[in-house]
């Protein structure tokens, strides 16, 4: 069993104030693999007040030489990434290749992302003739509390750390306590990358502890969180008495409108989408709507796809799904594939229950639902695991309609072979992110809901933005 109680805070692994044990369970074999220790109050002023005290000297730091930290990072991981694909695959049952080939990869696509947006930034302009002489400048807010959740683990940390770093800002990171060991793995990193002691701190904690204690530190100027809307509006709650900025990345029920032109292939594709990391991703296409003329053929492929869909524990290697987080996700969903049943969906593939010839671990069987209609549990509840939802529809008003009647916005996809309604839907579905015939967005281009998904924006020139804050100044010239 890996032991790992340590945090790391002003540049040193340090022993927690008081050690509070909590079990790391690998969810394939539902055994701990970890231990690690929840923090407390104590813990939590001390990483904050080692990257208040950093603050002041890195956010004067030239931008080159941050960058050149984040370089080191960036070699760190290529060093290391397949510890981070181990830590990954155990702590949060990804399949190992899975893990080396998309989850652990997020590192360095999103370091270079940032890179590459460092360029394109502005920091400062002069405003237009309307105001002569004024000047807009940008500055690191200041010390910023990153919580992140166990799904993607590092694809959520590096969207948050490495813009805070490169905006000038010195943070303390709160990981997932599902997921910890991934990021314990990142603030190696960071300590081998030599960036300066402080400027990046870890602690361990669940959300009623060192969530909060963050959520609340009047030292914590911005909060930037991902996770489910639940915890979302508790933290914007909590940060409204500091007046912290808060941005929230949050949960979604994403509609994949498929149109008849666009084919069966379509169908297949939506339906492995949905199941790519056992459902567990917060842009899943977890409502299919699907043209009349072409419903019936989906359905049958639909199903098909699901059937040859293998689900199999996070440690072999293949193209399997893996199990989800844990025992209280894996109660969730089963209630919730139950209600599809009981409010009169038809059951095409999958259902409760553990897959055939599985009997620990937390394994759904992949599971397609027909005749979903608007309003069932299923259709306006996130999910969170490999479960999908088909509904037919006949007009593109009534598509559109059902897409955007849910209190999410975060991505939805369109499939059709006719550019011109791509388009006019594209405008229409009430959404963050638009993603078109299963073309992924540019990179550099954000990540980001509306509505009860969250308003963040993440990656790209705007993903640093977030963390700096605007300053006018008069008679500058
Ligand atoms: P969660 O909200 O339970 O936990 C996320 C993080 O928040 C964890 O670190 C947890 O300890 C902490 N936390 C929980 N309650 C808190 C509180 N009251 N105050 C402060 N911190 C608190 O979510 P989860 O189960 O880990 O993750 C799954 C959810 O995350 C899903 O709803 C999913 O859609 C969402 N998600 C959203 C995005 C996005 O970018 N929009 C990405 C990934 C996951």
């Amino acid at each position: 069993m890996i032991e790992k109680r340590a945090f790391y805070i002003g540049g040193q692994w340090v022993c927690p104030a008081a050690p509070r044990d909590h079990q790391v369970i690998n969810p394939s074999t539902e055994e701990a693999c970890a231990v690690i220790s929840l923090g407390d109050q104590v813990d939590t002023d001390k990483a904050v007040a080692a990257a208040k005290a950093a603050f002041p000297a890195w956010a004067v730091t030239p931008l080159d030489l941050r960058r050149t930290y984040v370089e080191r990072i960036l070699a760190q991981y290529y060093i290391r990434a397949e510890e981070m694909a181990q830590a990954i695959s155990m702590e949060m049952g990804a399949p190992i290749d899975f893990a080396r080939n998309s989850q652990a990869p997020c590192v360095s696509e999103h370091i270079e992302g940032f890179l590459s947006a460092l360029d394109r930034m502005e920091w400062a302009h002069d405003m237009g003739p309307e105001a002569p002489g004024t000047r807009i400048v940008k500055h690191p807010i200041g010390v910023v509390g990153l919580i992140t959740p166990w799904n993607w683990p590092m694809n959520q940390v590096t969207l948050k750390v490495i813009p805070a770093l490169l905006a000038g800002c010195t943070l303390v990171l709160k990981p997932s306590e599902e997921a910890p060991l991934s990021s314990m793995l990142f603030a190696e990193f960071v300590h081998d990358a030599g960036v300066p002691a402080g400027v990046f701190n870890l602690v361990n904690g669940d959300g009623a502890g060192v969530g909060t204690q963050m959520s609340s530190h009047p030292d914590i100027a911005m909060i930037s969180f991902t996770g489910s809307t639940r915890a979302g509006k508790a933290i914007s709650r909590t940060a409204a008495e500091t007046l912290k900025r808060v941005t929230l990345e949050l949960g979604g029920k994403g509609a994949n409108v498929i149109f008849a032109d666009a084919g069966e292939e379509a169908v297949t594709k939506g339906v492995r989408r949905m199941f790519n990391n056992a459902g567990q991703s917060c842009n899943a296409p977890s409502r299919m709507l699907v043209e009349r003329p072409l419903y019936d053929r989906a359905l049958e492929v639909a199903r098909k796809a699901a059937e040859e869909t293998t689900v199999a524990p996070a440690a072999k290697s293949g193209s399997h799904i893996g199990p989800v987080v844990n025992r209280a996700q894996w109660d969730k969903i089963q209630d919730l594939i139950q209600s599809g049943i009981d409010e009169g969906a038809t059951l095409l593939a999958g259902g409760t229950g553990l897959p055939e010839g599985l009997n620990k671990g937390y394994f759904i069987r992949p599971t397609v639902f027909a005749d979903v209609r608007p309003g069932m549990r299923i259709e306006k509840e996130e999910i969170f695991g490999p479960v999908l939802s088909m509904l037919p529809f006949d007009t593109e008003e009534e598509a559109i309609q059902i897409a955007n009647d849910t209190e999410y916005g975060l991505t939805n996809y369109i499939q059709t072979a006719d550019k011109a309604r791509a388009r006019r839907l594209g405008l229409q579905l009430n959404a963050g992110m638009i993603e078109m015939n299963y073309r992924s967005l540019g990179d550099g281009a954000f990540f980001g809901g509306v509505k009860s998904s969250g308003t963040a924006r993440e990656g790209g020139v705007w993903g640093i933005n977030e963390f700096l804050i605007e300053k006018a100044i008069s008679d500058w010239n």
